[in-house]
């Protein structure tokens, strides 16, 4: 411990690189900021010389009960001496004085965190000695009284109004708007009131620093913190590093500024600096939106040159990082510093783009432009946004800046906590709307819809985190006046209070009163085409749809599907014109009358199959037998009885003979259907009579299902398409099942494709959802040419837990508690269900080389349960439509994870 390194110069990143081993491990060590301060620095990149605290001395103080560990105080004091002699200035030293930033950086960077303190080393002297120095006393005292406030809010945690109070008093009596007309006078009486309010701010300029490189290493434990690192996955365990870097200042005239840019577009992916910058200003004003900020191409109009080398720095960062960059810079008199370099946050339309538009500029290969995409992404691109005859008819308020793409529709919350209770406890759905967003409002952008705020650029807090989190925002809408403590806010001649509804479009900025109808995009970005096709190159798993309907099934097809994995034919039996003829066929008891409904059915089926088979022409189609028990084609038992009740109290006050007439037919009529309902009646039907059970107990009408399939199919097939159905039996638990069925149902089909002078080439095979059917799956093949995993059912009977019941129950408290890490019926559960699969593939493959294996239950659209499926060595995943885009993508992570 004695000789540990607690501290690096930014000049000693090779330094940090040796004694760790990569370069992932110097992130660790140093934190992403602090490594990127020391690899520009290695680049010859101008950073203002400073030094990096280790996150392995912030737990070492957190261990210690918040003490520096011994010996690395002294460190810090030694690299101060270095940036000294680097600079020619010394700290404290009112002659000519160092003044330090002191800034938090994590692994991955972290808005819950503390984040900055400027200007660390000023108090009367050394501001009296600026002033000398400098000639210009309104930048000292502007930039002390900054320290004090950015002190007084972020180390010893006065609310950042109180100090706003003063300014605004300030303002208002000076009659300016901006901070920075006030005058010298004016900042010379807030810096004393600013002590007055923060009256533990310390002049010692060592103890400034001090303090402020404690509170970062407090901040990991800061409860923002902790929501933010559980709502990003990020670990509790890595500590924090403390960045002390020497100040440059761009507020010394209008030949500095400061700024925040990205390399590339963050929110279309357009490769073309986007950023905004201020002239004579520092850092946080920008970020904080309290000063309206300027893009960045005015830059190149302002200070051309110095818009030159922003845009080379940019460039070569990029082609260094290989990746996107963030950077924020100072311009001090004429010279441009870069203060920081980090990967890029963007949307999920900007992800693709750029992953894309790197590889094809030769940056990355395609492979790693799949990886770079999240299936996430993905999903956004299926995400809903305002229908256009919806925004026609709607009140549009205002327009912001649209930081963060997608529709949201909610009721205004004006705070964090509000937005977050209503959401989760009142099950509401909400948009926070703020002036602007700090980092404890973190839990409430979560929780909400969508953010909307008055103030801020595309590169404030609030943009920055929705995009993150895939949450529609608009920021930096001038036109809204919130009045916080009357919880309303003015806009258009408007008054909309908290409660209201309002839509917001991320997409467009828009923002509109009331509630709009959202609609679901088509793909048909071309950068995500593109890296789909390459996904579909690298995945090894093909991936079909779930689909009824042939509106569906194009769909599908348009998204990538490659066929259909499921058709739920039972779907088709609950349409207005069926249901009567499914219930007569249920209803009776005579053999003629059920032969009749069945025949009156089998035309509509017939008709269905068509349609899919069209819409999949080529591609191989699996229809599922009925499967559901047939008391829910049935009324519920409940309103039957409650049916029948009021029709009997009718009856004792029916006053024409054709009323009563009416009235006894219906009571008759439900009499009968309740009787059946009765018999049907079993206390646990989910494993009752259905599935294969159903055949066996009516085979005609599996024979129906069959004779319609094959007629469908023989016809479609006269029109010159190819056509490759696969017949697949619900909830088998026992090879002779499948054997029965198999002999009664090929029978029909042979019979049909006689009868239409054709042959058709067809699969029959079978669902895997009973462990029984998993364990036995060596004899099941026998009579199976393929499987397909239906894992709701496969979940529900190997957990012994009702899908129906379970999410609304206990497992939620499993899930708290930590009893289950996932919801198996959302991700596949690998130890149980997952062994059980496994067992089937072998012993299903082992009876029947080449048999084809797929799932269809939900866990098909999930890219975990995905890539076990890859692992499993299956041919293929099933999901909804919507989720085939998102599968292509995970189907090929998977490939590239595990084979390489
Ligand atoms: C399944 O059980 O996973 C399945 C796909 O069938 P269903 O959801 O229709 O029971
Ligand atoms: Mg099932």
């Amino acid at each position: 411990m004695a000789d540990t390194k607690w501290v690096y110069g930014f000049d000693e990143v090779s330094a940090a690189e040796e004694a760790v081993g990569s370069w992932d491990a110097v992130r660790g060590l140093l934190g992403g900021k602090g490594a990127n301060l020391g690899e520009m620095t290695r680049l010859g990149i101008p950073v203002p010389p400073g030094f990096t605290v280790t996150t392995e001395a912030c737990l070492a103080y957190l261990e210690a009960g918040e003490q520096f560990p011994p010996g690395s105080w002294e460190q810090v004091e030694e690299q101060l001496a270095r940036v000294e002699s680097t600079t020619g200035k010394r700290f404290g030293d009112p002659e000519n004085p160092l003044l330090v930033s002191c800034r938090s950086g994590a692994k991955f960077s972290m808005p819950g965190m503390m984040d900055t303190v400027l200007n660390i080393g000023l108090n009367d002297e050394v501001a009296g000695g600026m002033t000398a120095l400098t000639g210009d006393e309104r930048f000292v005292y502007d930039s002390y009284r900054r320290l004090i406030q950015m002190f007084g809010s972020v180390v010893l945690g006065h609310h950042d109004d109180d100090f706003e109070v003063v300014l605004e008093r300030h303002r208002h009596r000076a009659g300016v708007t901006s901070d920075s007309e006030l005058s010298v006078e004016d900042l010379k009486e807030i810096v004393e009131e600013f002590k007055r309010i923060a009256t533990r701010f310390p002049s010692d300029p060592k103890e400034q620093l001090r303090l402020a490189a404690e509170a970062v290493f407090k901040s990991w434990n800061g409860k923002r913190a902790i929501d933010y690192r559980n709502a990003a996955g990020i670990a509790h365990d890595l500590g924090t590093a403390v960045n002390i870097q020497t100040m440059v200042f761009g507020n010394t005239g209008n030949d500095s500024g400061t700024g925040v840019a990205m390399s590339r577009n963050a929110t279309t992916g357009e490769n073309k600096i986007e950023g905004d910058y201020l002239t004579n200003a520092q850092g946080e004003d920008v970020v904080a939106g309290i000063r309206a900020t300027k893009p960045i191409d005015q830059l190149a109009d302002e200070m051309p040159e110095m818009y030159r080398q922003f845009a080379e720095t940019a460039h070569r960062l990029e082609q260094h990082y290989r990746e996107m960059q963030d950077m924020e810079f100072t311009i001090e008199r004429g010279k441009l510093w870069l203060l920081q370099t980090r990967d890029g946050k963007r949307t999920a339309q900007a992800a693709v783009r750029i992953a894309v538009d790197l590889a094809d500029e030769g940056l990355i290969d395609r492979r790693e432009a799949v990886m770079r995409v999240t299936p996430d992404q993905v999903d956004f691109f299926l995400h809903p946004q305002f229908g256009a005859e919806s925004k026609q008819a709607a009140v549009k308020l205002a327009v912001g800046l649209n930081v963060s793409p997608g529709a949201a529709v909610g009721v205004i919350a004006f705070d964090a906590d509000l937005a977050e209770k209503w959401a989760k406890e009142d099950g509401k759905r909400v948009i926070m709307v703020r002036p602007e967003t700090k980092p404890d409002d973190v839990h409430g952008m979560l929780a909400a819809e969508g953010i909307l705020t008055s103030r801020g650029g595309r590169t404030s807090h609030a943009a920055l985190v929705a995009r993150q989190f895939g949450k529609p925002a608009v920021v930096g809408v001038a036109a809204l006046e919130i009045d916080m403590q009357g919880r309303t806010m003015q806009v258009a001649g408007e008054q909309v209070n908290e409660g209201d509804w309002i839509s917001i479009d991320g997409t467009t900025g828009d923002v509109y009163l009331g509630k709009l109808d959202t609609v679901v995009p088509d793909i048909e970005d071309p950068w995500l085409m593109k890296l789909l096709g390459w996904a579909d190159e690298l995945r090894r798993l093909a991936v079909r749809a779930n689909a009824d309907y042939p509106v569906d099934a194009e769909r599908a097809r348009t998204y990538g599907a490659q066929g259909i994995g499921l058709t739920r034919t039972e779907h088709m039996f609950f349409e207005t014109e069926r249901l009567p003829i499914v219930q007569k066929m249920i209803m009776t008891t005579s053999a003629t009358e059920r032969r009749e409904a069945l025949d009156a059915l089998l035309p509509y089926q017939r008709e269905d199959f068509r349609g899919l088979f069209r819409a999949m022409h080529g591609l191989p189609v699996i229809i599922r037998l009925i499967d559901p028990p047939l008391h829910e084609f049935l009324p519920a038992h409940d309103d039957l009885t409650r049916a029948l009740a009021d029709n009997k109290i009718r009856l004792r006050s029916a006053s024409s003979l054709a009323e009563i007439d009416g009235l006894l037919e219906q009571i008759e009529r439900d009499e009968q259907v309740l009787a059946r309902v009765e018999a049907l009646h079993e206390a646990n039907p989910m494993l009752g009579t259905r599935g294969v059970r159903l055949g066996i107990m009516l085979p005609d009408l599996t024979k129906m299902q069959v004779r319609a399939i094959f007629e469908a199919a023989c016809e479609v097939a006269k029109e010159g398409l190819e056509v490759l159905p696969e017949i697949m039996i619900p909830l088998t638990s026992h090879v002779n099942e499948l054997k029965r069925q198999r002999e009664v149902l090929e029978a029909e089909a042979k019979a049909v494709m006689t009868e239409k002078g054709i042959e058709i080439a067809y699969l029959f095979g079978t669902m895997i959802e009973i462990p029984r059917a998993a364990l036995t799956a060596d004899e099941v093949a026998e009579y199976a040419e393929f499987f397909s995993f239906g894992t709701n059912d496969l979940t529900q009977t190997t957990f012994g837990v009702s899908r129906d019941d379970a999410e609304a129950g206990f497992l939620i408290s499993y899930l708290q508690e930590g009893i289950l890490d996932e919801n198996p019926f959302a991700t596949l559960d690998e130890h149980g269900v997952g062994k059980l699969m496994r067992i089937a593939v072998e012993a299903g493959r082992n009876t029947r080389p080449g048999l084809e294996v797929g799932i269809c239950g939900e866990h098909g659209g999930d890219p975990k349960s995905i890539e076990l499926c890859h692992r499993l060595g299956l041919d293929y995943v099933s999901c909804s439509p919507f989720r085939v885009p998102i599968a292509r993508l995970a189907a090929a992570q998977a490939a590239v994870r595990f084979d390489g």
